[in-house]
C-alpha cells in the first residue's frame, strides 16, 4: 500500500515559506518548526484522510480527552542530509512499531505503516530544504497522537488525531553533565507505562528534575521504584556505564524505554569488539568501581543528543567525580562519532539502518 492508494490524500502547500527567516546556525532545539505538518484524524473506528498542510494552530474542544485524562503519546526521530543532498531516515520502522506499542498501552488505535512512514517521507520531500547538511545538523521529527473526543467522561477517547511536525536541530557539544541518583522519586514502575513514550512520563519527571537542578545537578539517574538501587535511565535517555573496559547497560523492561539509540550503540560496540554486557547495575557496583578507580565513563543515549557524557554523580548527598578521559580513549566519543557517521552517510552503513526518502 502506498500513500497514493489512500483515496483521501491531500497536500496543501504554504503560500510563503518561512525558511529564509531561520538562522539555522543558532536555532535552539525544538523552538522552530518547518513549513508543513501532517494531520490525520481517527473517527468511527478508522483513520481518515492524510492531510499535509501549512504548520499552524489547531482548534479543539476544551473537554477533549487529552486535556483531562492525558491520552497522548509521541515519538522522536531525525532526518539527515548527506553531501549529495539526499535525505535519510534512521531506522524509521523502529519508531513506528514503538509508537504502536505506546498506543496499545494507552488504549489508543494502531496506526498503519503507510500513514506513519510513507506519510512522513512525503512530508519530508516537501520540507527537504529544512534538512541541513553538515556535522551535527538534522531535522528533528515529532510524530504524536492525542485523544480528541469531547466530553469529560472518564474513559478512553473514541476520536484521535495523529500529527507529525518537524523542527530543525543542531547538536552542540554542551559539555558534560552532573547527575543525581534518584533515592525517592520514580520515573516508572512495574506494570506502569515507563516503556512507552506517553506524555505523562515526562510531566512526572519535571518536578524531581527541577529539584535536582536546584541542588546543582542537570539530570536525574532514575532507579527502580521498589529498591532505588538499580540504575535504569538518565533523564530521558538510556544510560551506559563503562567499568574498566566493559560497557554495561540495563536490560529493557516495563520500566525502561527500548531506545533506538541504545540498541544501535550496542550493535556498534559489539561490531568494534568491545566487551558489552546487558545486565542490571546497582548503585553499590558504581560506588565500588569509583573507589577502585575502575569507573571510566557514564553516558546517556537518545535521539536528541545521540550521546550525552556524564562527569559525575551525587548519591546520598555525596558527589563523586569521574576521572578525566581523553577523547581518543573515550567509548562515548567513539560510539557517537560512529553512529552520527552512519546516520549522515559519512561512514558506510553496514547495518542497513538508513533509508533514503
Ligand atoms: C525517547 C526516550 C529514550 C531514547 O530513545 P531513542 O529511541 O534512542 O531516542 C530513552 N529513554 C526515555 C525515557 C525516552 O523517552
Amino acid at each position: 500500500m502506498s500513500l497514493q492508494t489512500i483515496n483521501d490524500f491531500s497536500i496543501q502547500k504554504t503560500e510563503k515559506s518561512k525558511i529564509d527567516s531561520i538562522d539555522f546556525e543558532n536555532v535552539k532545539f525544538g523552538t522552530v518548526f518547518s513549513d508543513h505538518m501532517l494531520v490525520c484524524h481517527y473517527k468511527d473506528g478508522a483513520w481518515g484522510q492524510v492531510e499535509i498542510k501549512p504548520y499552524g494552530p489547531m482548534q479543539f474542544e476544551p473537554s477533549s480527552n487529552v486535556f483531562h485524562y492525558g491520552q497522548a503519546i509521541f515519538e522522536g526521530m531525525k532526518a539527515y542530509k548527506d553531501d549529495n543532498d539526499d535525505v535519510w531516515l534512521f531506522r524509521p520502522r523502529e519508531n513506528w512499531e514503538r509508537f504502536n506499542k505506546s498506543a496499545e498501552r494507552l488504549a489508543m488505535p494502531q496506526i498503519d505503516e503507510t500513514r506513519f512512514v510513507d506519510g512522513l517521507k512525503t512530508l519530508l520531500q516537501l520540507d527537504r530544504d529544512w534538512v541541513q547538511k553538515g556535522k551535527g545538523n538534522a531535522l528533528y521529527i515529532r510524530p504524536f497522537m492525542i485523544g480528541t473526543h469531547p466530553g469529560v467522561v472518564a474513559g478512553p477517547s473514541s476520536e484521535f488525531m495523529f500529527c507529525i511536525i518537524l523542527s530543525p536541530a543542531r547538536t552542540y557539544y554542551s559539555g558534560k553533565v552532573k547527575v543525581q541518583i534518584a533515592e525517592h522519586y520514580s520515573r516508572a514502575a512495574n506494570g506502569g507505562v515507563g516503556y512507552t513514550k506517553c506524555s505523562g512520563n515526562y510531566a512526572g519527571q519535571f518536578y524531581p528534575t527541577k529539584l535536582a537542578q536546584e541542588a546543582g545537578y542537570q539530570q536525574v539517574i532514575w532507579t527502580d521504584d521498589a529498591t532505588h538501587t538499580k540504575l535504569e535511565e538518565a533523564g530521558t535517555m538510556n544510560v551506559f556505564f563503562r567499568i574498566n573496559d566493559t560497557l554495561i547497560t540495563a536490560p529493557t523492561s516495563e520500566r525502561i524505554l527500548d531506545g533506538v539509540t541504545r540498541k544501535s550503540l550496542l550493535d556498534i560496540a559489539k561490531s568494534k569488539g568491545l566487551d558489552v554486557q546487558v545486565k542490571s547495575i546497582v548503585v553499590n557496583d558504581l560506588l565500588e568501581a569509583i573507589k577502585k578507580g575502575e569507573l571510566k565513563e557514564i553516558f546517556g543515549a537518545g535521539t536528541a543528543v545521540t550521546i550525552g557524557q556524564i562527569e559525575g554523580f551525587a548519591y546520598q548527598d555525596e558527589y563523586h567525580q569521574l576521572p578525566e578521559i581523553a577523547d581518543e580513549d573515550s567509548y562515548a566519543v567513539m560510539l557517537k562519532e560512529t553512529l552520527q557517521g552512519i546516520q549522515t552517510k559519512a561512514i558506510e552503513d553496514t547495518f542497513n539502518w538508513t533509508e533514503k526518502i
